[in-house]
């Protein structure tokens, strides 16, 4: 008979995966369902999406996550429905009951309801859309062998819609790619009409950011030719064409979005409970009307008096909540429950090599110390030794040789295909 309480984690992310790993050894049971067998650090998919480090780098599966763990199991799932009244949650092959419930399902890409975007331009919300891009993009290349004259209308341009971090530094990845490596792979095109195209709703790349790193980074893409589009807000695109509100029209068989995001909500919670697609929750991170049901990362919405409209979206918010929580679960008392504040410890972006904006609360810099912090930062942040090891010695490679050779195009398997 299981005396143990039994906590059920939805989502292997960064608060899902923090959570775990606070309970890890202690005196529970955790389940961890994700639909995918690794957990993801997403804020270098965009090195995937341009073939600088190989996707395994950066995903590390939950298997080998939780081998040493004496109370954590996980499984490969999909979870499609809560039923709290029964404290149960159901999934893709199975059914789970829980003491405590905790959701931590992240964000999916927000097409805001464009069923022809979403179907021709490509996401980046996990590993498998980091490499459909990085598989696309190179095969636009070789089919342009046989069809040279789709390069003369545009059509192999890159266009990243939305000048986030992510944007940004998928334009900068790009430029370097087209500068460097297209033209050693490919010497009979010419690559001088080729346009790495950043469309932005806002005046300055980088929005969220000082306005320091704002006109930096404007100025590092333009050092970098990336043709940035201000003001300009995306309405269809057939495939072919991308259409700006503005009536300007951009050639491009390769559309990356990144304009957004939105939750990974779940059926089995009244629309009360959501605000933007986000699940209520108090400053304990308990979701509204539940007493055993919670929600931590980005799925979250916490409203603080420092925060009123919620918390970032960021990997920091998602770790710190998971840790907090983790510390409440094995407090004796709930009066001495800790209650989440978020303590902003400043952002980055890179924008190709030796170019980088640093924000942090007390000094904000830029260029190629810059450039050193953010290597540094995310080398630290990724899970295990092999793997930082492994992204540096790509970083290095492709800093001295200007090259890398991670471009395998790697299409599905022919009897999984539709295309048969
Ligand atoms: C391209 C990119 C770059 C980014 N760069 C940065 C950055 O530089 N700095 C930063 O701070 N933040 C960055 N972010 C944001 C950061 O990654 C998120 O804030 C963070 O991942 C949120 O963590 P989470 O645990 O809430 O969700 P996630 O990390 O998204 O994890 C959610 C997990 O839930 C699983 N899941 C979802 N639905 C289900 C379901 N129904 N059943 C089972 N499993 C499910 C998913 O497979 C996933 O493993 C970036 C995000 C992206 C996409």
């Amino acid at each position: 008979m299981e005396t143990r309480e039994k906590i059920i984690i939805i989502g292997g992310g960064f608060a899902g995966l923090q959570l775990a790993k606070s309970l890890n050894n202690k005196n529970k049971k955790i389940i961890v369902l994700d639909k995918v067998n690794h957990h993801m650090f997403q804020p270098l998919f965009y090195q995937v999406a341009c073939g600088r480090i190989e996707p395994s780098n950066i995903s590390f599966p939950f298997r080998k996550i939780f081998q040493q763990s004496r109370n954590t199991q996980f499984r490969l799932t999909e979870v499609k429905e809560i039923i709290p009244s029964q404290n149960k949650v159901i999934t893709d092959d199975a059914e789970f009951t829980y003491d405590k419930l905790i959701i931590a399902t992240g964000c999916k890409t927000n097409f805001f309801g464009n069923k022809e975007l979403e179907t021709k331009a490509f996401g980046m919300k996990n590993t498998q859309e980091a490499i459909s891009i990085r598989n696309h993009v190179l095969m636009t290349f070789e089919k342009l062998i046989l069809e040279k004259s789709r390069s003369d209308d545009g059509n192999w341009n890159i266009v990243i819609v939305g000048s986030g971090p992510t944007g940004v530094e998928l334009a900068g990845a790009f430029s370097e790619m087209k500068k460097e490596i297209l033209p050693r792979d490919y010497p009979y095109m010419n690559f001088n009409q080729l346009e790495i195209i950043l469309v932005s709703s806002t005046e300055k790349p980088l929005a969220v950011m000082s306005k320091e790193a704002q006109d930096k980074s404007e100025q590092y893409l333009k050092e970098l030719g990336v043709k940035f589009m201000s003001g300009e807000v995306v309405t269809d695109y057939d495939g072919d064409k991308v259409y700006l509100r503005s009536g300007k029209e951009i050639p491009s068989n390769n559309v990356i979005w990144a304009a957004g995001v939105t939750g990974n909500v779940i059926d089995g919670f009244p629309a009360e409970n959501l605000v933007r697609n986000r699940y209520i929750v108090d400053r304990f991170n308990k979701m509204k009307g539940y007493d055993n049901i919670y929600a931590i990362g980005d799925i979250a919405y916490m409203e603080t008096p420092k925060y009123p409209q919620g918390h970032p979206q960021v990997a920091n918010v998602a770790i710190n909540q998971a840790k907090n929580l983790g510390r409440n679960f094995l407090r004796k008392n709930k009066s001495e429950w800790v209650e989440y504040e978020y303590k902003d410890q400043g952002s980055l972006a890179t924008i190709g090599k030796h170019r980088a904006v640093v924000d942090l609360p007390f000094i904000k810099f830029q260029g190629l110390f810059a450039w050193y912090f953010w290597m540094f930062l995310h080398l630290m942040l990724i899970l295990s030794v092999r793997n930082k090891l492994a992204i540096f010695f790509n970083w290095m490679w492709s800093y001295f040789n200007k090259d890398s050779s991670l471009r395998l195009i790697i299409a599905p398997n022919k009897k999984n295909s539709t295309q048969q």
